[in-house]
């Protein structure tokens, strides 16, 4: 069984209420919900939102979309199970004769193992919505002048951390903005990313901060990953307070140097090798910390708040 993490007393009360108020249908598995129609309104809103502000900010990014799972090779490619074993989900399926077919349909239906009668399948979830741009951009060959920036838009991301916390979901959306370009401007698109989604961020009434952070690396190793990226800056994230007792960060901008574009072997028009940076926004956490911060009922948030969000146009 994969470690459940219980919730505190205030995100089992936020749970109860996000149900009750019909913004999360449960599926009975933690951290997998159904979402209500002001909850996605306010989802979807949001994304626009962001898409406006690039926009503003004279941004095009390329749009480009792809499905929640990645081929099993780019996983191990990745290196993901070194750093994120934890987190991974792998898809199986059947294979096999009628009899093992009804063999396994009967364990099933009594809720036993049926897992010896699934075999790997290509494909793993995706844990991150940037994952497929980077082979997709190098498979052009070497970059125009300047760069690309890249619009995955918001695609859902597995991640197996099962919780009794609202904010912490197995499926969720992150809407993502990749940059691969050279070195310096890449660095400096990261950080004028986190200095703007602070502000938008704040402009819809949250109490919002961003602080340098570290992924989730696995075990003892990963605890010295962690502290060399935190050293480097190379990951912020803003943070507010939903529950008790941590603040949830509700998106990341973070500078990957050359692990992406060294793999793939992504090249910038002069030769170099291209750098890649990316930001993502957890659409959950972030309808969450607004339903938290404005009250459960959408149609009551604030004036400034719903015009941000749906009548502003540019
Ligand atoms: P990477 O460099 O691996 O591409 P990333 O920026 O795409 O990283 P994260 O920083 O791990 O990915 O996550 C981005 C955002 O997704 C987080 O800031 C958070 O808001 C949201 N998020 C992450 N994990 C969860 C989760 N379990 N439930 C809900 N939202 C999550
Ligand atoms: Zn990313």
């Amino acid at each position: 069984m994969a470690a459940y993490r219980e919730a505190s007393e205030s995100q089992a009360q936020l749970l109860e209420a996000l149900v009750e108020a019909g913004h999360l249908i449960p599926s009975g598995v933690p951290g997998v919900y159904g979402r209500g129609s002001d909850y996605e309104a306010v989802r979807l809103a949001f994304d626009a939102y962001v898409t406006r502000a690039a926009l503003a900010a004279g941004e095009t990014p390329e749009v480009l979309r792809f499905p929640p799972v990645l081929p099993r090779r780019q996983i191990e490619d990745l290196g993901y199970l070194e750093n994120f074993p934890h987190l991974a989900g792998s898809v199986f399926a059947f294979e096999g004769s009628e009899g093992q077919a009804r063999a396994m349909a009967e364990v099933a239906g009594q809720h036993g193992d049926w897992s010896e009668h699934q075999h790997p399948s290509d494909l793993c979830l995706t844990p991150a919505v940037c994952y497929p741009v980077y082979p997709a951009v190098a498979r052009r060959g070497t970059l125009p002048a300047g760069g690309v920036t890249i619009d995955p838009g918001a695609s859902y991301a597995f991640r197996h951390e099962p919780s009794g916390d609202p904010a912490r979901l197995q499926m969720f959306h992150m809407r993502e903005l990749v940059r691969i370009a050279e070195p310096e401007t890449v660095q400096t698109w990261r950080d004028s990313w986190r200095d703007r989604a602070l502000a938008l961020l704040v402009d819809l009434g949250l109490d919002a901060r961003f602080d340098v952070a570290n992924d989730p690396f696995f075990g003892r190793a990963g605890r010295m990953m962690a502290a060399s990226q935190r050293d480097q800056a190379l990951k912020f994230e803003i943070l507010v307070d939903i529950t008790d007792p941590e603040p949830t960060a509700i998106a990341s901008f973070n500078y990957h140097q050359d692990h992406f574009s060294g793999l793939y072997g992504i090249e910038t028009a002069d030769g170099g090798t291209a750098h890649t940076a990316c930001l993502g926004f957890g659409h959950e956490r972030i309808v969450l910390a607004l339903l938290k911060t404005h009250g459960l009922d959408v149609a009551a948030w604030p004036g400034e708040v719903r015009s941000l969000l749906w009548d502003s146009v540019g």
